[in-house]
């Protein structure tokens, strides 16, 4: 069966004039290249310039339907500015790219932002139908995953980002920085050019959105999955091969080796961009012309081919006059009678012309100083077929991943870049066939059409369902309300932390709200029903808490116990040894001490060291550690280690919450058992073999509980509308609770 792609990028692949013409770009051939027996394409985005004129608008839009397969988001001249020479261009791009020193931001961009996301989403939605794949594109389109997947959680959505992901210390930066990146993480799967990238995205959503990952995956708070995944882009490879074996290209190839007889050509090729080192790369070659004699400047040649881009926005206004101006010293400093150093020319040239370029420039000189990946320097390599040039490239381009028998350099040390580049204009023609032959293979092989089809092979592998299934909460609810309509006793063992009340910082902070309060002593004044709190807390911590026995509580994972009605608490331990914890409190100790942020808490029966207030990847990374440790420490003693929601805790292996809840189970004959907690000790309470059990887990981790609520907040709810319909005798209907 064919699947129906809806790929959406800011920018459709066409040109809108008198006539609709469609652009090569190297999206455009990835995707045609796509088997039409497996998938069929729709792309959305916006179709260039603006017309408010709504019958041309409809022309236009027909034309593309029917003709290019493409569907237009037509925005307005504000929109344009505010989306994207405004947020994407002035905002992000600098950001992605290290270069905060670059951020403008303007409070009025970001609605743009929203809004123009928003229209580009609300056009998918009008179009796909179930079992369609959604791809979207780059950074103007960040925030769209999250709506589409807030909108329609059974599409399935991947996102691929096409330039860098920088550090946490960098994108922090941006004032939407959370905002952004929880946008990214509606989709299933969010792929980037290197693992660099990728790893940077994961500290980023861990440090500003406080979730951890595995590897490759992230899960967000309402068990929604985003896979993760590299995959570098590549080059129209096909294209690069037919035009290299055409009558053209030899005549252009021909014309230029013509021209330049006697010359040693370097081209760079690039979007004017402060990104990609115009500025720094003059400098090495203003080193390195520095170091010829007068009679040697004229066997040298540079091209710059630099492609006008973003026009509009200052910063690359003042570029394109920086640059001019230091063309124009350097040609008049290093010009002789003949020629000039540097032939710098601002706009793009014909794609036979690239190629014949790429094909006699004995350099290649591409010294981004931060680049996704830049495609010149693999087309460059591509089109070394009989010619073998040099391709000298900036270590910082995603590209140097792949092509590491280039000779890399460090764009910022202009000194040692005109050094390389003489030394490049010296190697043998055997040395250079030798570097260059493994990288061509790898270039043809790796091309824009298999980048396509991997990511698009694991979107449809992505996992969309989610771990939350609040519909089955419900029948939970049905099987509690039938219990209590048939007048049988039913007991609620309930945790407290993360399960009625949301987690603190501070965990003294948790105090039960007013709400919280009037629930528990709503549902144990409830004929036939026993509450029973359920707490790995201290019992002074509960007493503190609930100082009246309006219901039964058990503190520190059952070894105390206050019956409800009664003052005093029971101890349930009396005969278990804790000798163990002396044994382990120097150990932990020392873990406070060399991880600030952390701390230890003493419990009747555990010993638990935090980190919830630490850097998020230092706690994480000590608490593997100390974990390891203690686990060859107590190898031998009765005691339980476990590496819970950033803690490490040791217990005793005689208590736990499923024991003590098993103690009290032979008390009465429960027509229904609810058990409910957030945490691995409440795991204990879910794997109890009781045939009447009703298990609820909050939250989206794994777990052995039948059911699940998402949060606390929802749980509550779960709690409210089982009283109310307790109170209003309303017990036998078949209408289930509904749990939002
Ligand atoms: N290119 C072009 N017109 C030109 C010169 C170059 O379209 O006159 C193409 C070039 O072939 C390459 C792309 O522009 O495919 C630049 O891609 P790259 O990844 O190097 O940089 P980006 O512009 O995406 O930052």
């Amino acid at each position: 069966m064919r699947t129906t792609i809806i790929n959406v990028s800011n920018r459709l692949p066409v040109t809108v004039g008198e006539t609709i013409t469609k652009s090569s770009g190297g999206l455009v051939a990835a995707l045609e290249g796509l088997s039409p027996e497996d998938y069929h394409l729709k792309w959305i985005g916006w179709p260039g310039g603006s017309t408010d004129d709504p019958a041309r608008q409809k022309k236009i839009e027909q034309l593309l339907v029917q003709e290019h397969g493409c569907v237009p988001v037509f925005l307005s001249e504000e929109e344009v500015a505010g989306h994207y020479g405004g947020f994407s261009n002035s905002s992000i791009w600098p950001l992605l790219h290290y270069m905060p020193n670059f951020m403008r931001y303007d409070p009025a961009w970001w609605e743009h932002y929203r809004n123009v996301n928003q229209r580009f989403a609300d056009k998918v939605l009008e179009l796909a139908q179930p079992g369609d794949l959604v791809w979207v594109h780059d950074y103007q389109l960040m925030l769209m995953p999250g709506m589409l997947h807030a909108a329609m959680p059974e599409l399935k959505i991947g996102f691929f980002l096409h330039t860098p992901f920088p550090s946490f210390e960098t994108f922090r930066c941006h004032p939407k920085r959370r905002e952004l990146v929880a946008g990214m993480l509606g989709a299933h799967l969010i792929g980037f050019h290197t693992f660099g990238y990728m790893r940077h995205f994961r500290s980023t959503v861990l440090r500003l959105l406080g979730l951890e990952s595995e590897i490759t995956r992230i899960r967000s708070d309402d068990g929604h999955t985003s896979a993760m995944g590299v995959f570098p882009i590549g080059i129209n490879a096909p294209k690069f091969e037919e035009t290299l074996g055409s009558p053209e290209f030899a005549q252009r190839r021909d014309d230029f080796l013509r021209a330049n007889a006697g010359k040693r050509v370097v081209l760079s090729v690039e979007r004017m961009d402060y990104t990609k080192g115009i500025l720094h790369r003059l400098d090495a070659i203003e080193e390195f012309l520095s170091r010829l004699d007068v009679n040697e400047r004229d066997s040298i040649k540079f091209i710059f081919v630099s492609v006008p881009s973003r026009e509009s926005v200052e910063e690359y206004q003042e570029l394109r006059a920086d640059t001019e101006a230091r063309v124009g010293r350097i040609n008049g400093q290093y010009a002789t009678l003949s020629s000039s150093p540097i032939r710098f020319i601002h706009s793009s040239v014909d794609f036979t012309d690239l190629c014949a370029l790429y094909a006699t420039a004995d350099v290649g000189m591409v010294t981004p100083l931060i680049d996704g990946m830049n495609l010149v320097a693999k087309e460059y390599i591509a089109c070394q077929r009989e010619h073998a040039g040099v391709l000298i490239l900036s270590e910082f381009a995603g590209a140097a991943e792949e092509l590491s028998s280039a000779v890399l350099v460090n764009p910022y040390d202009a000194r040692a870049v005109a050094q390389t580049l003489a030394e490049a204009l010296a190697l043998p023609e055997e040395e250079r066939r030798a570097c260059n032959e493994p990288m061509r293979a790898r270039v043809m092989q790796f091309d824009a059409q298999h980048w396509a089809r991997s990511f698009l092979e694991a979107l449809q592998a992505a996992d969309i369902s989610r771990s939350v299934e609040p519909e089955s909460a419900e029948n939970a609810a049905a099987r509690l309300r039938a219990a209590m309509g048939g007048g049988e006793r039913v007991a609620l063992f309930l945790d407290y932390d993360g399960t009625l009340r949301e987690m603190e910082r501070e965990p003294r902070a948790a105090k039960p709200t007013p709400e919280i309060r009037e629930l528990l002593q709503g549902l144990q004044k409830l004929r036939n029903v026993d509450v029973l709190l359920v707490s790995g807390r201290s019992h002074q911590d509960l007493e503190l808490f609930f100082p009246e026995p309006d219901f039964s509580c058990v503190a520190e994972h059952g070894a105390t116990f206050r019956r409800a009605g009664q003052r005093e608490w029971v101890q349930w331990d009396r005969d278990i040894s804790y000798a163990w914890k002396e044994e382990i409190r120097e150990l932990l100790r020392l873990y406070e001490h060399s991880t600030p942020g952390s701390w230890v808490e003493e419990k009747r029966t555990s010993l638990v060291w935090h980190h919830r207030k630490t850097d998020p990847e230092f706690g994480t990374w000590k608490a593997n550690q100390l974990t390891h440790e203690l686990g060859t420490m107590m190898a031998n003693e009765p005691v339980k280690i476990r590496q819970g929601r950033k803690i490490v805790e040791v217990t005793s292996a005689q208590v736990s919450k499923g024991v003590a809840i098993r103690r009290l189970l032979h008390e009465h004959d429960y027509g229904a058992i609810l058990c409910v907690g957030d945490d691995q000790t409440d795991e204990s309470m879910f794997e109890l073999d009781q045939p009447n059990l009703i298990s609820i887990k909050i939250g989206a981790e794994p777990s052995r509980a039948r059911y699940r609520v998402a949060d606390p907040a929802a749980f509550r709810r779960f709690l409210r509308e089982l009283l109310t319909a307790a109170r209003d005798g309303n017990l036998h209907t078949a209408q289930p609770a509904v749990i939002h």
